[in-house]
C-alpha cells in the first residue's frame, strides 16, 4: 500500500500535461520526445512513452513505485499507458538526491554542446541556480540503467546534467523550479555558443561563483525575516 493523496495525484498529472505541452511551446522538445515526472507521497507520476504530448490527458500519465513496480491505479485499472522510458533515469535522481520533480529535455543548445564539450562552464552567475558548471554524462542508450548511473554521477552537487548526444535533465522542489532549472540550462548553452563567437569567453571563477550563491541565500534569508 502506497500513501498518495488522491487530489494530489490528480494535481500532480494535470499539471504534468501541462507543462508537457510547455516543452513543446518552449523549443525544449518536439513530438513525443522528453518526459518529466512528479513525486506524489510514495510514488512517481511520469508521462507515458510515445504519446505526443499535444494528445495527452491527464489519465494518461502513469504511476511507478519507488522500485519501478507500475501501480494500478484509484479504481484499481492500472496504468492505461507505458511510462516513459526513460523511467529508470527519473527513479535513480528520486533515490539519489532531494528532488520532488524531474524534467528531461531535447533541447538543441544543450545537445549541441554535448556533442562537442565536456562541461557548460560558468559564463554567467545565474549558473549557480543549477549548482554550478553543468556537467556532460557520457553517452549511454536512452533507457538504460547505464544512462541512469551516469546521470546521477554528473549530478553530484548539481541540480542539472547534460547528456551527451541526447540533452538534459534538471531536478527541483517541484515542477515548477524543475521546469525554470530547464529554460535557464537552455538559456545558458545558447549565451556560451553566442559568446564563443567573439573568441575565447571569460568564465567565472569558483571563488565568483561562491560569492554569488553566498549572496543569493543571505537574501532569501533576510526575505524570510521580513513580516
Ligand atoms: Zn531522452
Amino acid at each position: 500500500m502506497y500513501a498518495t493523496d488522491p487530489d494530489e495525484l490528480q494535481a500532480a498529472r494535470a499539471q504534468l500535461v501541462t507543462y508537457s505541452a510547455r516543452l513543446l511551446d518552449d523549443g525544449l522538445a518536439v513530438g513525443s520526445a522528453g518526459n518529466m515526472s512528479v513525486r506524489v507521497g510514495d510514488v512517481m507520476a511520469i508521462t507515458p512513452s510515445g504519446i505526443g504530448y499535444s494528445d495527452m490527458q491527464p489519465a494518461d500519465v502513469c504511476l511507478v513505485t519507488p522500485a519501478g513496480t507500475e501501480l494500478t491505479d484509484e479504481d484499481g485499472r492500472g496504468n492505461r499507458e507505458t511510462p516513459s522510458t526513460e523511467t529508470p533515469m527519473h527513479l535513480a535522481i528520486y533515490a539519489a538526491t532531494g528532488a520532488q520533480a524531474v524534467v528531461h529535455t531535447h533541447s538543441p543548445e544543450v545537445i549541441a554542446l554535448s556533442a562537442s564539450r565536456d562541461e557548460l562552464p560558468a559564463i554567467h552567475y545565474q549558473i549557480t541556480g543549477l549548482g554550478g558548471p553543468v556537467r556532460v554524462a557520457p553517452y549511454v542508450r536512452f533507457g538504460s540503467d547505464g544512462l541512469a548511473a551516469a546521470a546521477v554521477e554528473a549530478l553530484d552537487g548539481r541540480q542539472a546534467v547534460i547528456l551527451r548526444n541526447h540533452g538534459a535533465v534538471t531536478y527541483g522542489r517541484d515542477l515548477a523550479q524543475a521546469y525554470d532549472r530547464a529554460l535557464l540550462l537552455e538559456w545558458l548553452a545558447r549565451t556560451y555558443r553566442l559568446a564563443l563567437c567573439y573568441g575565447e569567453p571569460s568564465i567565472l571563477s569558483a571563488e565568483a561563483l561562491d560569492e554569488v550563491a553566498a549572496e543569493a541565500k543571505r537574501r532569501r534569508y533576510g526575505e524570510r525575516r521580513q513580516p
